[in-house]
């Protein structure tokens, strides 16, 4: 399996919840983020987990 880079991946990579863009806020911070609806996707191990459910900033 080829690894993708992040920065290749939020190019053609779009959000599960509203399908809008992806980018990354703070490349020392494993994350990515929603360009609509804020949403931040938590990366692990270099795999971007991008899932519908997550939940929104300040939601609880
Ligand atoms: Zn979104």
């Amino acid at each position: 399996m080829t690894s993708v880079k992040i920065t290749e991946f939020i190019k053609i990579a779009a959000c599960p919840a509203c399908n809008a863009g992806i980018t990354i806020p703070d490349e020392s911070a494993p994350e990515l983020l929603c360009l609509g609806c804020g949403r931040r996707f938590p990366i692990k191990e270099g795999i971007p987990v991008m899932m519908a459910d997550t939940k929104l900033p300040g939601q609880d």
